[in-house]
């Protein structure tokens, strides 16, 4: 029985359904039961097919993974524009999920599986276990959905994501005042189309994770990562203020031309500060923040 605890591999859901796919389709019991606590998958055809063209891993691999693999609290899902759009479902039924990764590998072609399919992760284990989550070039994102189950997430990667259009805001009852999010620790946003403009995240988005909080639930990132994230003007000013970010030690900003000197200024990290394609901030600048904050300064 292997004791591992940890296997990073996104083929070790292929390699299971080899070892007990069939046992388990002739009788489904009497299964092993692994220790591991991660299960990663692939479901893509373009990667798989440069060994077994044509090959992907069957629909119910995940639900067998997880029969095998109980304590999993660790899940990376890969995924293409064929992927059936209930593969993830079987998750629900792991006692525990900390971490979530789905990624699709394909660009420009409409995906059979998207957000609407994770919602159900998310409103499952959200408000109990879920601290990472990272979705990468996934369609119909609804950041309130994402704020408003997963209320204990520190971590969130939203890299090439569109966003479900129009937005939500009306049936949420989106307002300046009503500010309520998780407190995350750290953010990585990356826009995924310049030119598409469905992927706009609406600035409730940007006002929830920024806020500074009060004096007793001061925001506490660490690590803000911004590329083309879109903010308006508004938004920038009543986020990104002194002392917004008490914690902040890490901020990246790229292609960001509505953001300011004043901006980063105020937003102040204090380890590491790199500034890249934003028409506002000058060379001149950066020096002025380096002779000031004392902190490394990257910029292009
Ligand atoms: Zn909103």
């Amino acid at each position: 029985m292997p004791q591992l605890r940890t296997l990073r591999h996104y083929q070790l859901t292929a390699a299971l359904c080899l070892l007990h796919g069939q046992q388990w389709k002739d009788q489904k019991t009497n299964l092993p039961r692994y220790k591991l606590t991660n299960i990663d998958a692939d479901f893509s055809h373009v990667v798989r097919s440069r060994m077994s063209p044509g090959w992907v891993l069957p629909v119910d691999a995940l639900r067998l993974a997880v029969a095998l693999c109980p304590d999993a609290v660790d899940v990376r899902l890969r995924f293409d524009c064929s992927t059936p759009h209930d593969v993830a479902s079987s998750l629900t039924s792991l006692s525990r999920l900390l971490r979530f990764s789905a990624v699709c590998v394909t660009s420009g072609e409409r995906t059979l599986l998207d957000f609407t399919d994770i919602v159900p992760l998310l409103e499952h284990f959200g408000s109990k276990t879920l601290i990472t989550l990272e979705l990468k070039v996934l369609e119909e994102v609804d950041p309130h959905l994402i704020l408003r189950h997963c209320t204990r997430l520190e971590v969130l990667t939203l890299s090439g994501c569109g966003f479900v259009a129009p937005s939500t805001c009306p049936a949420h009852g989106c307002s300046p005042q009503s500010i309520r999010g998780p407190q995350l620790r750290l953010l990585f946003y990356a826009d995924g189309d310049d030119f598409s403009w469905d992927h706009y995240l609406p600035q409730c988005f940007w006002r929830t994770v920024l806020f500074s909080g009060d004096r007793r639930k001061p925001n506490r990132l660490e690590g803000v990562f911004l590329e083309s994230p879109r903010m308006t003007p508004e938004t920038l000013d009543v986020t990104l203020r002194d002392k917004c970010l008490p914690m902040l030690r890490v901020l990246s900003v790229c292609r960001m031309p509505e953001v300011t000197m004043e901006h980063l200024m105020a937003a102040a990290p204090s380890a590491y500060l790199r500034v890249s394609k934003c028409d506002q901030i000058k060379q001149r600048h950066a020096a002025r923040i380096k002779q000031l904050a004392k902190i490394e300064v990257k910029h292009e």
